[in-house]
């Protein structure tokens, strides 16, 4: 069985004190919650503070994003144990922005994936096409593109720390959301892929989060897809009731 697991991606959004108030909110509203996992990843000076106020919740906290080498000169950068030493737990490693307005690419993906695993961060790592390729037909090649770049080098033990974010970029921020069989198709197919990289095992153990408008009003129908383990969301994340109702979505 996997256990749910529901991570927000604040942005550029929520400066310290925004966030310290949201997770007073969200902490109290989640504090019971066993049987799911739930992460927030803000901006990388909001880590630090939202950490120390997370200690002895739920909520783990994670960063956007990472840089492959150790130190050094590396102007603007952020290394793996910066990020832990700040309290981070997780990464978002190669979502849809970095791609489109930072020039990330499946190699660069692939080296930040490989620094944070053997760092010991754990991963959320994001594929998805844009609406040309998904209306040229090109969804499934695209997403298998990302995930064999992205993956590549991989051994089967590392899926212990891996989370595939499936975010269809024509979904994100834009209150279209992917349907619910459309997006446990892709879930399917990103498992059957898992499953040709490496093996059942892994294909099974893996969870793929849904990405792209999520809110509380159609996460229930999300979340009862088989392959769909959890989401990862941007703006309904900002509010502590709307995540706190994406978090306890019902089953
Ligand atoms: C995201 O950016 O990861 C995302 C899914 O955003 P939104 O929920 O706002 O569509």
């Amino acid at each position: 069985m996997r256990k749910p697991f529901l991570a927000g991606n604040w942005k550029m959004n929520m400066t310290v004190s925004d966030a310290l108030d949201m997770v007073k909110v969200l902490k109290e509203q989640v504090a019971d919650v066993q049987d799911r996992d739930i992460a927030l990843c803000p901006n990388f000076t909001v880590i630090y503070p939202l950490a120390e106020a997370c200690k002895g919740s739920p909520i783990a906290v994670g960063a956007q994003n990472i840089y492959w080498e150790a130190k050094g000169a590396f102007t603007g950068e952020t290394s793996a144990d910066m990020l832990k030493a700040a309290g981070a737990t997780y990464v978002i490693i190669g979502h849809s922005e970095r791609r489109q307005y930072f020039g990330e690419t499946n190699e660069t993906v692939n080296k930040r994936i490989k620094c944070a695993l053997s760092n010991g961060l754990k991963v959320i790592m994001c594929c998805g096409e844009v609406l040309e390729e998904r209306e040229a037909g090109n969804a499934e090649s695209v997403v298998k593109d990302h995930l064999n770049g992205g993956l590549a080098g991989l051994s089967k033990s590392d899926f212990d720390a891996i989370t595939i974010a499936y975010e269809p970029v024509w979904a994100i921020g834009t209150g279209k959301t992917a349907t619910p069989d459309d997006a446990d198709a892709m879930h399917a197919f990103i498992r059957s892929e898992l499953e040709a990289m490496f093996d059942k095992d892994v294909a099974e153990k893996t969870r793929i989060q849904y990405g792209g408008s999520v809110k509380p009003s159609n996460v229930d129908e999300l979340m009862a897809k088989p392959n769909i383990d959890g989401a990862l969301v941007g703006g309904a994340s900002l509010k502590a009731e709307d995540f706190a109702r994406i978090i306890t979505f019902k089953a």
